[in-house]
């Protein structure tokens, strides 16, 4: 990693994998700037079900998209806030009625293209941890790191299904788990930007790992350079 730039660390994986926390805390420990990019479709996902734009209305979300300011603020002193045209939609973001549609926004191309530039002009000047799906192989394809973590559904449901209700959303089992793995279907097969582990980044299964210890390998391999 070069001394005159901060990294560029990517984290993708399927749902519930863990990422977002992960990130997270890793920016933390680096004083990087943590970016959940899947909180900016979930957002502009939030709007489209405001504004009554169907799901199948691929211009209509394209225009939707242009015409919407989405911005993360770092708190760090609380969760990191999310506003969609200036309103603070952190929580409203995570309900279910965003997680059943998310997907089927986040496959229009049209969409994708105008988050790819907004996530790119985040991380112009490096020094940032950016989660999501399609990171390491669209987003930032030249990033210092890649991570690619995965878990077993089961155990991906079981930490949906607790940060669910830390947030307040009353879930079903079946039908949470039913979501994720739509979700996931959806996001492995969309033409632009689809879920994959590209060859050079580091899959790590969480599975039965605690979070601290995904977060010392991360930091392992950050600091010590491996690649
Ligand atoms: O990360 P999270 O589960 O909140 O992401 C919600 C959805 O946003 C994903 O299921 C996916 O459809 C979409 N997404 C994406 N590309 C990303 C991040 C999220 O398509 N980089």
């Amino acid at each position: 990693m070069s001394v005159s730039r901060r990294p560029v660390i990517a984290i993708d994986g399927p749902a519930g994998a863990g990422k977002s926390t992960v990130a997270r805390i890793v920016a933390d420990r680096l004083q990087l700037l943590y970016i959940d990019s899947g909180a900016m479709y979930r957002a502009l996902t939030w709007k489209a079900i405001l504004k009554e734009v169907s799901p199948d209305d691929q211009e209509g979300l394209e225009r939707l998209a242009e015409d919407t300011k989405i911005q993360l603020i770092n708190d760090p002193e609380a969760d990191n806030r999310v506003f969609c045209d200036h309103q603070d939609v952190t929580s409203e973001i995570r309900g279910p009625e965003v997680s059943k549609q998310v997907s089927q926004v986040a496959k229009v191309p049209g969409v994708r293209k105008q988050m790819l530039r907004l996530q790119r002009g985040l991380g112009l000047q490096g020094g940032i941890v950016m989660d999501g799906r399609d990171i390491g192989s669209e987003v930032f394809p030249d990033a210092d790191f890649k991570f690619f973590l995965t878990a077993s559904p089961d155990k991906r449901v079981e930490r949906r299904q607790l940060e669910q209700i830390e947030k307040g959303f009353q879930y079903n089992l079946e039908e949470l788990k039913r979501e994720m793995l739509e979700r996931d279907q959806t996001d492995m097969q969309r033409e632009m930007g689809p879920l994959v582990k590209v060859p050079d980044a580091i899959e790590i299964d969480t599975t039965d790992m605690t979070l601290d210890q995904v977060v010392r390998r991360v930091l392992e391999i950050v600091n010590g350079g491996e690649k």
